[in-house]
């Protein structure tokens, strides 16, 4: 981007510099087109004054001389001579003698009036370049003329130094030329002009000479000839054209220095604003140009993403009309944009079965401009409902304040419709699970649930009857089964029909029985209602022509007795019906302080326990998990037990409410995944590579913040630790610090499952929000898989459950082959029970995956399929 913006400036930098270049050049141009003439004859004008100025010099240098000898021709003793007063020249050469050969004089020779010889002075013998006649023709010339001034003779010497001239000077006096003084003179030309310069050759010549100059070759234009003064001598100068070419280039270079120079200025200031106002903003631009196409390619993107979603984006104004939604609205419900636009979407999406208070909150979380997420029930436009989980949040601007809202609808509708099917199925599993399918009366878990729901156990007069049939064996055995059922079902009508209004008459085993009276009955009432009712089931009973006798025995406990809880009620029954049993049967017994005992052991087993804690008594189990599909080791679940000193070892169900009574099963948690993590280091080390280990925990302990610090000191290497936790408590523990601390245990590394799922009533938002490892179907489920349809419709609904959420699913209480086939087949993916191993001790564990080998699982129904078709 800069690189492109880069070379615009440097090529607008190297336009300008090109266009400075041709105006310097053609301005240059221009100039020596426009001057070609002018310069031509400048320079003729400069050769010729060149020359003349060369002309002016000799005849200076003539001049001066004939003005130096101008005095001798004053002197009386050569005029006399010249004139005739005298013939002796012994003064006048005295006279002459004055000039020597040192001022250049090579000869003398002085003539009368008539222009005859009268003296003559040789200097230098042999010298002489003029002859005696060319010396009297200038005399003549010389005393012919009135006044005339000197004249001059030149001939070139040998050399150029040495030009010869003839001076001739008159010998005036009274304005008449009385003779003439002819002297002979060596003149050093090279001091008078320059024989060569830039301009040209210059020389002097003889009027013979020129007449010569066609003879020579030289042309009429190839020189220029100039008179100097009257002296009939020329001076002609060839020029030099190279070197005046010469200095018409020196003007061309001088004058494309100053138009260049000039022209720095205009174009330095137009680079300076064309980058300003061009280059400048257009950089400018380009960059904003390319921040343009990233924010259009990240849009486009973006309008990409939001129309391939499944999901159903809309945003609304702040009065919750619609302004804008994806795709995945008109796919969904069949709307199209334009009908929708400017509506809200809640009341074309919400319907007759839509829950009226999921619409009020949301409709308040919209006044509030809260962010809201709720599960939904939406219609298409056809009509068709469907689930979705809709979240609202709003948007604010820049000053943060709301201005839009935008929701997310997911479709739940799979993941709901499984999980209605387990409610229901639930529920009908909860009304079997609650009733006995013989005699229709309430069985042991219903009888359980009425006793927790009841207030303050404390508070009010409860009374609580068990009854266990006498003899009941031996209907049984000597009538057979059909007259057993026949009994318990009258005994079942008797009581119903005995019990007053309010109380609860309950089958909770074989043959045994309990009445919960209602509140406010006393134990005299029991024990009155007791008496009764053993007095009508003694009666003789008719079944098929045949009579059966049987009898009962009654444990009477109330909670005046000072049984505080409900399990002391029972129990207190219970060794009142123990009692009632031991004495003879056919009894009613009231519980009483003599039967204190009973209650007493499971104080004992209180304060053993918190003893065994101490000396460390409780220790892991484990029990071994597999993969369904191919019978693989997966890993581990650590189940407590207790090494009693008498009683051998116990299992959870013995001690556990105790010990939730005691409020110290976070310590026995602690204890059992510090050895169980110890364990599974040692497994590792000796090779058994264990790839899980997952731990039962309450929900105090997966919220201590300490737990991860503490759990990683021994954390063994490469085994994935996981957090068995139980469905009630995602039901119970909705809070955000909850929710915070198990994705602070995901973000550590650790595995979260929900444990006995299908129990309780855990919602699907609740299960995507915690978003664990696996669920764990409970062994009550799979235990009646291969005998109850409502079991099998229930599993298959949980594991559709974990498939739409993305959540593996695993099933324990696996005892037989037939379940490990039917859960794999059904696609769990995980099996854990008695089928494989039950729990053992770490010490047999290194000895059990040793030997084990994955069991060859029969083909999947599917497989077979497949492999049919091959
Ligand atoms: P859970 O977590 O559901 O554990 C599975 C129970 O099913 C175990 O009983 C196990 O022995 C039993 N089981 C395994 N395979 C089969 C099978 O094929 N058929 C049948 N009918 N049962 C099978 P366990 O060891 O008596 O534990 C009972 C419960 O006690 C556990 O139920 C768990 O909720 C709790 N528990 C066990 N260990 C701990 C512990 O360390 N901490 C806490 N807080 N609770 C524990
Ligand atoms: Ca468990
Ligand atoms: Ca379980």
């Amino acid at each position: 981007m800069l690189g492109r913006t880069g070379s615009i400036g440097r090529r607008f930098l190297l336009l300008t510099v090109a266009g400075y270049v041709v105006a310097v050049l053609a301005s240059v141009l221009a100039l020596r087109i426009a001057s070609e003439g002018t310069l031509q004859s400048m320079q003729d004008a400069a050769i010729r004054d060149h020359a003349a100025a060369n002309a002016q010099s000799v005849q200076n240098a003539l001049e001066d001389t004939a003005l130096q000898l101008g005095y001798i021709t004053r002197d009386a003793d050569i005029v006399n001579l010249a004139i005739g007063d005298t013939t002796d020249d012994a003064a006048a050469r005295d006279a002459l003698a004055a000039l020597d050969v040192a001022q250049g004089v090579v000869s003398l020779a002085l003539f009368d009036f008539l222009g005859d010889v009268v003296l003559e002075d040789l200097r230098e013998e042999g010298a002489n370049s003029f002859d005696a006649a060319e010396k009297a023709a200038l005399a003549q010339g010389l005393v012919s003329a009135d006044g005339a001034s000197p004249r001059y003779r030149f001939r070139p010497g040998h050399t150029r130094s040495m030009g010869r001239f003839l001076v001739g000077l008159p010998l005036v006096r009274n304005g008449i030329v009385d003779g003439a003084l002819i002297v002979e003179m060596a003149i050093d030309l090279s001091l008078v002009f320059p024989d060569r310069t830039s301009i040209g050759a210059a020389q002097l010549m003889t009027p013979f000479q020129m007449s010569m100059a066609d003879a020579w070759g030289l042309g009429d234009g190839d020189f220029i000839t100039v008179p100097v003064g009257e002296t009939g001598i020329d001076m002609i100068l060839i020029p030099d054209r190279a070197s005046v070419a010469l200095i018409g280039r020196e003007l061309v270079a001088r004058v494309t220095l100053a138009v260049g120079l000039v022209l720095l200025l205009p174009f330095g200031l137009m680079c300076a604003a064309g980058y300003r106002a061009i280059i400048g903003p257009h950089e400018a631009l380009a960059v904003s140009r390319e921040a343009l196409r990233q924010r259009s390619r990240q849009l486009r993107e973006l309008a990409d993403i939001s129309e391939r979603l499944n999901d159903v984006i809309v945003a609304t104004d702040l009065d919750g009309r619609l302004t804008w939604a994806n795709h995945a609205l008109t796919e969904k419900t069949g709307y199209r944009l334009d009908e929708v636009m400017g509506r809200s979407p809640g009341s074309f999406l919400q319907g007759p079965d839509t829950d009226p208070d999921v619409r009020a909150e949301i409709g308040r979380a919209l006044a509030l401009r809260q962010p809201i997420r709720r599960e939904v029930l939406n219609y298409t436009k056809s009509g068709t409902p469907y689930w979705n989980l809709l979240s609202i949040s709003p948007q604010v601007d820049g000053r943060g304040r709301p201005y839009r809202f935008v929701a997310i609808a997911t479709d739940i509708t799979l993941a709901k419709r499984a999980q209605e099917e387990i409610l229901r199925a639930k529920s009908e599993i909860e009304h079997q699970a609650m009733h006995d399918p013989l005699t229709g009366l309430p069985n042991r878990r219903a009888l359980d649930d009425a006793l927790a729901s009841i207030a303050s156990p404390s508070g009010g007069d409860r009374v609580l009857i068990r009854i266990d049939l006498d003899h009941f064996k031996n209907v049984n055995d000597t009538l057979g089964h059909a007259a057993g059922d026949f009994v318990l079902d009258e005994v079942a009508r008797i009581l119903l029909h005995a019990i007053g209004e309010g109380d609860m008459a309950a089958r909770v085993g074989g043959d045994e029985f309990v009445i919960l009276l209602a509140e406010g009955r006393t134990r005299a009432d029991g024990e009155d209602l007791s008496r009764r009712l053993l007095s009508e089931i003694q009666k003789d009973m008719e079944f098929e022509d045949r009579y059966c006798r049987i009898g009962a025995s009654f444990g009477i406990a109330a909670a005046a007795d000072g049984l505080v809880g409900n399990e002391d009620l029972l129990s207190g029954a219970d060794a009142a019906l123990y009692t009632a049993k031991t004495q003879g049967r056919n009894a009613v017994i009231t519980y009483s302080d003599a039967l204190h005992d009973g209650v007493v052991e499971a104080r004992v087993l209180a304060s053993e326990l918190q003893r065994g804690l101490l000396r460390g008594e409780f220790e892991p189990f484990f029990q071994p998990q597999f993969d369904a599909a191919t019978g693989a080791f997966t890993g581990l679940e650590a189940l407590v037990r207790w090494r009693h000193p008498t009683r051998g070892v116990l299992t959870p169900d013995v001690f556990l409410t105790v010990a939730e009574q005691l409020s110290v099963v976070e310590d026995i948690d602690e204890h059992v995944s510090r050895l169980g993590l110890a364990a599974v280091s040692r497994l590792n080390a000796s090779g058994m590579f264990v790839p899980k280990v997952s731990f039962n925990v309450v929900a105090r302990r997966l919220q201590d913040p300490d737990l991860p610090q503490r759990i990683c000191a021994d954390r063994p290497e490469g085994t994935r630790i996981s957090f068995e936790v139980l469905e009630s408590v995602l039901v119970e523990e909705q809070s955000t610090e909850f929710q915070f601390q198990i994705d602070r245990l995901k973000d550590l590394g650790f595995g979260v499952e929900v444990d006995d799922f299908g129990s309780g009533h855990a919602s699907i938002i609740g299960l995507m929000q915690l978003g664990p490892d696996a669920m764990k179907i409970d062994h009550r489920l799979i235990v009646p898989l291969t005998t109850s349809d409502v079991a099998m419709r229930m599993v298959q609904a949980i594991l559709e459950i974990g498939k739409a959420l993305g959540i593996r699913v695993t099933a324990e209480g696996v005892e037989t082959e037939e379940h490990a086939r039917i859960l794999a087949d059904m696609g769990c993916d995980t099996l854990q029970g008695f089928h494989f191993a039950r729990p053992m001790p770490s010490d047999e564990l290194g000895a059990f995956l040793r030997r084990y080998r994955p069991a060859p699982r029969a083909l999947t129904a599917a497989e077979q399929g497949r492999t049919a078709r091959q």
